[in-house]
């Protein structure tokens, strides 16, 4: 790590291009698609990095808004890949302190997907702007993620082998702040819908006739609950009956429940779903139904590699906090006050490096990280104390807060992917440490072999409010230099 010429000139070309990391992540904000249905989003995306010189591959695992965008040949491999996807139900105005939504009942963004996005575009043109300027060797290669907010894309990217030769990731989060961590994250995560099948009748005229599938989907929640007391603490499982027939008096032939099964490591993850599905299989017995399994999604604990986060703390500490105006302040802490958290207003100063504390929460990146030494850049366009998937979570995406906490997150994202291209000690220190880190484990997917992408995900939901969003679409489209 160094202050050298070259990461000046990747950061330089960060601040030139501020103006348009800020028009990307306010029209992606704007176009608020939900998962799978990402298509303006990638798009734009996509079309920015063409016109940089990116060669830009399309459907990646089989979907049609994943992309890989690749630029340069040869070692080191460094991969930069973020998600874009919006939340059901969230449209909100930005800039204001009160709910009130673009669009009533359409997505909305409020986890900041958009500014990742913005933050991911703007250091990947910018690195690659550096390698062409110092003749730098090496492949930078984009992931566009979708559907992170189902926790869909990224393990097929690792099962079907779009990493095996990558040699470090680096992943871009919002946050509160400008920081980075190390050690394990988050939860392993399987979500599996389970279909019973049976035969309907009349529930008056002739139930014994019939082969309740309702009453197997009760039975498996009972069993899971009766099985619950003897499960590691550390587990957490929740569901919904998400198909419980129609109307009373036809028994249903058919019912789903939803299962999200999270444990501390995948091992664990597998064997709650093994359970699972061994408790499916006695309520098919007790009810003379048949049953199936959907996996929506399975995913490794997000981890971050020590030699990774050391070396994004020190652009970090390089790039400093955005100066915050009056005015920025003012909307923040206006804000908290309105839903009752602490006025802190935004950080000033940035996040000093720390050992994560695993959180229950899942991400789809988990399955990156156990085959590639990853490292995080989370940056400061979310307002603090202020709980994603919240409408006040949307308020700052599309303001001058989100943009200049974009600007310093590519800053930190671009001159850490500098350090990694031109130090290949680092890129096998991060190597040799990773492995010690993940000691013994063997990285198997948790998604099974023969597994699809659920393409069709929010197809209908996004096709119900495009029209009406479109009317806010912003009119300036960025225009990278
Ligand atoms: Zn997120």
């Amino acid at each position: 790590m160094q202050d050298s010429k070259q990461k000046q000139f990747a950061m330089d070309a960060v601040e030139e291009n501020g103006n348009n990391i800020a028009l990307l992540g306010d029209n992606i904000f704007y176009f608020a698609e939900l998962g799978m249905q990402e298509f303006r989003t990638t798009g734009l995306m996509t079309e920015i990095l063409e016109q940089a010189g990116f060669e830009i591959e399309w459907n990646i695992s089989g979907i049609p808004t994943a992309f890989i965008a690749t630029y340069g040949s040869g070692k080191p491999v460094v991969a930069l890949h973020t998600e874009f996807d919006a939340t059901p139900s969230s449209s909100q105005m930005a800039g204001v302190t009160e709910q009130k939504p673009i669009v009533d009942g359409a997505p909305g963004h409020t986890e900041g997907h958009n500014v990742n996005a913005a933050v991911m575009v703007g250091a990947a043109v910018a690195v690659k702007k550096t390698m062409e300027q110092f003749g730098i060797e090496g492949t930078l290669r984009v992931y566009g993620a979708p559907a992170e907010e189902q926790l869909v894309s990224r393990p097929y990217f690792v099962r079907d082998g779009y990493f095996k030769d990558v040699d470090v990731a680096l992943h871009d989060h919002i946050g509160s702040n400008l920081g980075t961590v190390y050690g394990l994250r988050q939860y392993a995560l399987i979500s599996a819908e389970f279909t019973f099948k049976g035969e309907s009748a009349h529930a008056a005229t002739s139930p014994w006739n019939a082969r309740d599938a309702l009453d197997a989907a009760v039975l498996m929640d009972i069993g899971w609950d009766k099985l619950r007391e003897h499960l590691e603490p550390s587990q957490r499982s929740h569901r919904v009956i998400s198909n419980g027939g129609d109307q009373p008096n036809v028994i249903p032939n058919t019912s789903t429940i939803w299962w999200f099964f999270r444990e501390a490591t995948a091992e664990r993850a597998r064997t709650l779903f093994e359970k699972a599905k061994r408790v499916a299989q006695g309520a098919a017995t007790m009810t003379d139904t048949s049953y199936s399994v959907n996996v929506l999604s399975a995913v490794a604990p997000t981890r971050c590699n020590r030699v990774l986060a050391e070396v994004i703390q020190n652009n970090i500490e390089a790039v400093g906090m955005p100066e915050w105006s009056e005015a920025e302040q003012k909307l923040v802490t206006d804000l908290q006050t309105k839903v009752n958290v602490k006025a802190t207003g935004m950080p000033t100063q940035v996040a000093q490096l720390r050992e994560a504390v695993q959180s229950v929460s899942a991400n789809d990146s988990g399955d990156v990280c156990w085959v590639v030494p990853s490292g995080v850049v989370n940056f400061p366009s979310n307002i603090p104390g202020i709980a994603y998937h919240h409408w006040g979570a949307g308020v700052s995406l599309a303001t001058t807060i989100a943009h200049k906490g974009a600007v310093a997150g590519a800053k930190t994202m671009a001159a850490s992917a500098i350090d990694l291209f031109m130090d290949p000690q680092l890129v096998a220190q991060a190597k040799e440490t990773f492995k010690e880190e993940i000691g013994g484990v063997e990285y198997r997917p948790l998604l099974p072999d023969d597994q699809q992408p659920p393409l069709e995900l929010n197809r209908v939901l996004m096709e119900r409010y495009r029209s009406a969003m479109e009317a806010h679409y912003p009119k300036e489209k960025p225009a990278f230099s």
